[in-house]
């Protein structure tokens, strides 16, 4: 594919307009062009008078290389980057141990999605109850000041910011397109597809609630396995290496993969208690 930067339009252009400049820009003629998506879409409002859509697009045509070398000069024409999520690892037939992950908040949701797609069953805890539960509770301080201190709108399945419109830009360099995984996987959650090009995306206000359900059916069918209202007490830890946990009830996991995904500086919540 060719990724074509910096093609401007007018804000009310019609569905014929990026065709039409993608055919001029390449100077190709409509046969020759197979296919485009959007890959960007921002705003050029630095003169007031004349505010514009900015257009990254990826083209496939039937003359790639061609092209690509007829524009070799050309800084806004070059090859579409492979932006494909590379898996580091793949499960072996045989499971020794499943990793766990502490916490299913956006970072948890994520380990665990990525630990169950390549194969290795993770076992995913969370002190808060499932999402649809921790909203009535939620609510339920909002409306009558009754807190539930392990289901509220910090703790439970989605996270701190499970309840927000879900803004999604940061200011984060994304050389290796990590965050297009997240965003595609968004997607497939249901997420509007808008988000994968737009400059400052968000989801909707209350989407994520179903989002999540639908992420965490994803990973139960990969064979991962989720807990809730597991709080994580206490970590064995030996000779610097995390070997094992604690819950609040008790019960004992032992794991030498765990990953501690319970949100920023909460790590001392666990080892100090
Ligand atoms: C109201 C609000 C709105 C927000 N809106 C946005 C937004 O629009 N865009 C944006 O990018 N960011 C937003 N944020 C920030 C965003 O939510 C956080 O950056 C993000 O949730 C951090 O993710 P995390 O997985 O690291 O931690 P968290 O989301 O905090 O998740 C940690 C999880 O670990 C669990 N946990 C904690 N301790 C234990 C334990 N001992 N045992 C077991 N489980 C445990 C918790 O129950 C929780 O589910 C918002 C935050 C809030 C509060």
């Amino acid at each position: 594919m060719i990724r074509l930067t910096n093609l401007k339009l007018a804000l009310d252009h019609n569905e014929d307009a990026l065709k039409n400049i993608i055919m001029s820009t390449l100077k190709i003629r409509g046969e020759q062009l197979l296919d485009f998506s959007v890959f960007r879409r921002g705003i050029d409002a630095r003169k007031k008078s004349n505010i514009l859509l900015l257009y990254t697009i990826d083209v496939k045509t039937t003359d790639e290389e061609a092209l690509l070398s007829k524009f070799s000069d050309n800084q806004s024409i070059r090859l579409t980057p492979d932006m494909a999520y590379k898996f580091v690892s793949k499960a072996p037939q045989e499971l020794a141990s499943r990793p766990v992950v502490i916490g299913f908040g956006p970072c948890g949701l994520f380990v665990g999605l990525v630990l169950a797609q390549m194969g290795f069953k993770p076992i995913i805890l969370d002190r808060g109850k499932e999402v649809r539960e921790r909203t009535k509770d939620t609510f339920s301080f909002w409306r009558k000041r009754t807190l539930n201190t392990e289901s509220n709108v910090q703790f439970g399945e989605g996270g701190a910011g499970t309840f927000s419109d879900g803004k999604l830009y940061s200011q984060v360099k994304d050389k290796k397109h990590y965050g297009r995984k997240v965003l595609d996987e968004f997607v497939k959650a249901g997420a509007p597809e808008e988000i994968l090009y737009v400059s400052k995306p968000h989801i909707g206000t209350f989407k994520l609630v179903t989002m999540v359900e639908k992420m965490r059916a994803m990973i139960i069918e990969l064979g991962g396995e989720i807990r809730f209202s597991a709080r994580v007490d206490d970590l064995d830890i030996v000779d610097g290496k995390i070997k094992g946990l604690t819950l609040s009830n008790g019960d004992k996991i032992i794991s030498d993969h765990i990953a501690l995904a319970i949100g920023q500086d909460r790590a001392s919540t666990i080892i100090n208690r």
